[in-house]
């Protein structure tokens, strides 16, 4: 069986971004503004956007989930947007709790197959946190590990989870984390893992990175245990400055938020997930409930979440233009919003960005 996957793994296709432009000179991508701050935050990307001149046309979609059959699902007109295009910008949305609901990211990452959740911790200019040149970027296997949601009850007080690892998802995520490394200029890979413990599981997952790296002699693959990678990053990142580190999905989960704490604030941190089928980018924060609606909302995450969105579909020089001016107005910090310590509305902000274009 192991051999039929690795040749299935070899054939599949990459997560490069082919989409074309409309007859107007745009791309079209999908917009899902989400719940609570989501669509304060969407209004402000849009405006940027707008402003900078940016190439992309939105087709805003709501996921709100409809019966269908008796069910609960994602509105079929939102699954083929996405699918059409390819490429969305997504808010974040509220999971309520209690059974019986669909977990609407878990929804979209499986219908679009998005199987590397990229998460770049790169510290902000300005922005006054411990260290301040971290930039480590985390690639986390996003569909299986400890997360393949195979769980039962083998006999009354004992619970079996299992954790599922394949050849074909590691090596996907892994060809991924080089192909990243190559394109964005980092000379290293390290794949993190816990193979003195989880010899087979995460002893094939190393297996199939040195595989992969072989494809990609320029650059240094190395190996690090989850442990003493969580150790020596909080007591100093910098050695690991212009790495891309790769891992299952459950390392990836615990050590990108711990990466994202060093770099401050739910505010700031973006994340993408790459799809074989689709990519959708969104930031790392939720729905903030407690300050939808008031304005006050930072939309720096989401933003620099479509920045990560403009790369991966060659719009670089965009992409830099608005960075430029995001970073240039934090480290001015005279037009910041109440969760980087300033006074300005979400509006202020988006309209301070907007004057340094
Ligand atoms: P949260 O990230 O929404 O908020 C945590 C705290 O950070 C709050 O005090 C909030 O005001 C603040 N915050 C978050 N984003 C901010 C921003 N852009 N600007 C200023 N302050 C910001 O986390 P939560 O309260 O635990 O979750 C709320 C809801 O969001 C839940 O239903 C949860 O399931 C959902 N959620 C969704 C996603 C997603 O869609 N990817 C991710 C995380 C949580």
């Amino acid at each position: 069986h192991s051999q039929s996957f690795r040749s299935y793994a070899s054939a599949a296709p990459t997560a490069a971004f082919a989409g074309q432009k409309g007859s107007n000179g745009k791309y079209t991508v999908t917009l899902i503004p989400g719940d609570g701050i989501g669509p304060e935050i969407s209004e402000s990307v849009k405006a940027i956007y707008d402003a900078a001149k940016v190439p992309i046309q939105w087709e805003e979609v709501s996921v709100t989930p409809v019966l269908k059959g008796g069910k609960t699902v994602i509105p079929d007109q939102a699954i083929q947007s996405v699918r059409r295009n390819t490429v969305a910008l997504k808010g974040p949305l509220a999971t309520p709790i209690g059974k019986g609901h669909v977990s609407l990211n878990l929804t979209l990452r499986r219908t679009f197959n998005l199987f590397a959740n990229v998460r770049p911790c790169v510290s902000i200019k300005g922005y006054k946190t411990p260290y301040d040149d971290v930039n480590i970027v985390l690639i986390r296997e996003n569909t299986e590990g400890e997360y393949s949601g195979i769980e039962h009850e083998v006999v009354d007080g004992v619970v079996q989870s299992i954790k599922l690892i394949t050849w074909d998802a590691s090596e996907r995520v892994a060809r991924y984390a080089f192909h990243y490394a190559q394109t964005s200029g980092r000379k290293r890979v390290t794949a993190v893992h816990k193979a003195n413990i989880m010899k087979m599981s995460d002893g094939m997952f190393l297996s199939a990175c040195r595989e992969v790296a072989k494809e990609f002699p320029d650059i240094t693959y190395d190996e690090d245990l989850i442990d003493r990678a969580c150790l020596q990053i909080t007591q100093n990142p910098l050695p690991y400055t212009d790495r891309v580190m790769v891992m299952p999905n459950l390392y990836g989960d615990i050590l990108s938020d711990m990466c994202a704490g060093l770099i401050g604030g739910l505010g700031l941190t973006p994340s993408g997930n790459i799809g074989r089928d689709a990519s959708i980018f969104e930031a790392v924060h939720g729905s903030a409930p407690d300050i939808a609606g008031k304005g006050l909302a930072n939309p720096t995450a989401l933003l620099l979440s479509s920045l990560m969105m403009l790369r991966h579909m060659h719009l670089n020089e965009h992409a830099d233009k608005i960075e430029k001016a995001t970073l240039g107005t934090i480290a001015e910090g005279k037009t910041i919003t109440g969760d980087l310590g300033g006074k300005a509305s979400t509006k202020e902000y988006t309209a301070a960005i907007v004057d340094k274009l």
